[in-house]
């Protein structure tokens, strides 16, 4: 079974954000990109649809980090 999101390597979200301590974005790679939801991601469906990864700043939701915001 596969448990990780095939994209973890080229992923500019799972890549800037994976050791941060945020509690809501670990819930968003526990349940994206190591869990049920992966194939739900946002991210992976936009890459799908304009043939390139979107803004790092895109959550596995669809939704955009505020700017100025920091998970930190
Ligand atoms: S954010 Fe989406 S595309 Fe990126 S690693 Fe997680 S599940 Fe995969």
């Amino acid at each position: 079974m596969i448990t990780e999101c095939e994209l973890l390597e080229s992923c500019g979200f799972f890549q800037k954000y994976n050791a941060t301590l945020d509690m809501a974005c670990r819930g968003f790679i526990k349940s994206f990109c190591r869990g049920e939801k992966m194939n739900e991601c946002k991210r992976k469906a936009y890459r799908v649809q304009h043939g390139e990864p979107p803004s790092d700043e895109m959550l596995p939701s669809g939704q955009m980090m505020p700017e100025n915001f920091s998970w930190k």
